[in-house]
């Protein structure tokens, strides 16, 4: 069945730019090019009714890094490297936050702690670690103390498995992903960027001045388009369009149990160096991760559970009302790709596990990186 008339003219033709993915990256991307160039059209492509990557699929904790996480961080990419990566997560927040507001996004400033339970792969840091884990972060988030050790049993619901001394980041906070995902929509729409759901791309094939596209909706429905340039915004599957590529898809699964009475947790929490975390949704609470345990997908969820049982001993009687699993697109360290990868092709991929906080930065650098009209 071939595209209309009416389809291909009112959405497919003289576009200036297409963004391939439709999630944070992809859509903070088009943002960003329609304040450079106002009268460009732009088209967002995405193969999902909601944008199924991370930015729909994600846990929503507005975080910058667990201290343990950082501490590895700054071994893996040097102080330097790591501190940039840090203070373009802490940008991001706040222009998530500026650009939407806290109640669009339900955005809850909650603090963060870390745990180091007794059946946990990480121990808590010494005091001088943490010293100079603050001082070291300081001039990205202008705060001379965002890390501090606190005694567990200062939080109620928590078992005495959580150990005995926790990492309270009182910076972080989190937010609700489903309304996030409605307010980048709704933003999209009204600054006159076109977004088509359920449309993938197949192909890309650069051409003099223009980009050739091949784009469809399943098997039977597919056209050329050209586009002027395109940035390509798909994070995990980034290699299926770009070939060469350091990204890999991970799979994340997350957890939610059902609503529980008298159940008041209020923190998100860090585990294992950022790979296990929790938080909760109301009077529910969130658990995902776990895919540094290397166990197949029923293992993963059944330790999953256990943990959660273990360190809050009130979601015990509580069901599992939601599971899912998710994609992070990862490689052999946390920074993001954005890459001019052609004359009129830039990536923006690559986004881990802190897309949420980086999304827009990234979003903000793929679009400038077109420095011609
Ligand atoms: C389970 C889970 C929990 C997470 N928790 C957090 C968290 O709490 N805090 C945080 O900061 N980050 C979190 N993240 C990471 C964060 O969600 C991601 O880093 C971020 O959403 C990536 O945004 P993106 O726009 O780059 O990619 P994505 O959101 O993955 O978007 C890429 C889009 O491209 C689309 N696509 C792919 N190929 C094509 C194609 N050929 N044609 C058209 N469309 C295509 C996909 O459908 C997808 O919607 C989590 C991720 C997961 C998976």
């Amino acid at each position: 069945m071939a595209f209309s008339y009416w389809e291909s003219n009112e959405w497919l033709e003289d576009v200036d730019l297409l963004v391939v993915g439709g999630g944070i990256v992809g859509l903070s991307a088009a943002f960003r090019a329609r304040e450079m160039h106002p009268e460009w059209r732009i088209l967002v492509v995405e193969a999902d009714p909601f944008g199924g990557g991370g930015s729909s699929r994600n846990a929503g904790f507005t975080c910058f890094g667990s201290a343990t996480e950082l501490m590895q961080d700054r071994k893996t990419l040097g102080d330097h490297a790591a501190l940039e990566l840090v203070r373009q997560r802490w940008n991001g927040l706040q222009k998530l936050r500026a650009t939407f507001g806290d109640l669009a996004l339900g955005h809850q400033a909650s603090g963060s702690i870390e745990l180091f339970p007794s059946f946990g792969q990480t121990t808590a840091p010494s005091p001088s670690e943490l010293a100079d884990l603050n001082s070291w972060i300081a001039p990205a988030l202008g705060v001379p103390d965002a890390f501090a050790n606190v005694p567990v049993q200062n939080f109620s619901q928590l078992a005495e498995e959580a150990g005995t001394t926790a990492v309270v980041s009182r910076l972080e906070g989190m937010l609700d992903t489903g309304k996030m995902n409605r307010a980048f929509r709704t933003r999209a729409y009204a600054l006159g960027i076109d977004v088509l759901h359920g449309m993938r791309v197949h192909a890309l094939r650069c051409e003099s001045d223009n980009v050739s596209v091949t784009v469809g909706v399943g098997p039977d429905r597919q056209t050329e388009i050209t586009a002027r340039r395109v940035i390509v915004a798909t994070n995990a599957f980034g290699r299926e369009l770009l070939g060469k590529c350091d990204v890999q898809p991970a799979i994340n699964h997350v957890l939610v149990t059902e609503p529980m009475d008298d159940f008041d947790f209020p923190h998100t929490v860090h585990m294992d160096a950022g790979y296990l975390y929790a938080r909760p949704v109301g009077n529910r609470m969130l658990i995902g991760g776990g895919r540094h345990w290397g166990d197949d997908d029923s293992t993963t969820v059944k330790k999953l559970k256990d943990t959660l049982h273990a360190l809050w001993p009130a979601t015990k009687n509580a069901g599992i009302s939601h599971q899912w699993t998710g994609v992070l697109g990862v490689g052999e360290n946390r920074s993001p790709i954005v890459r001019e990868v052609q004359p009129q092709v830039v990536a923006a991929v690559r986004l881990g596990g802190m897309g949420v906080a980086i999304g827009m930065e990234i979003g903000r650098l793929a679009a400038e990186k077109f420095t011609t009209n």
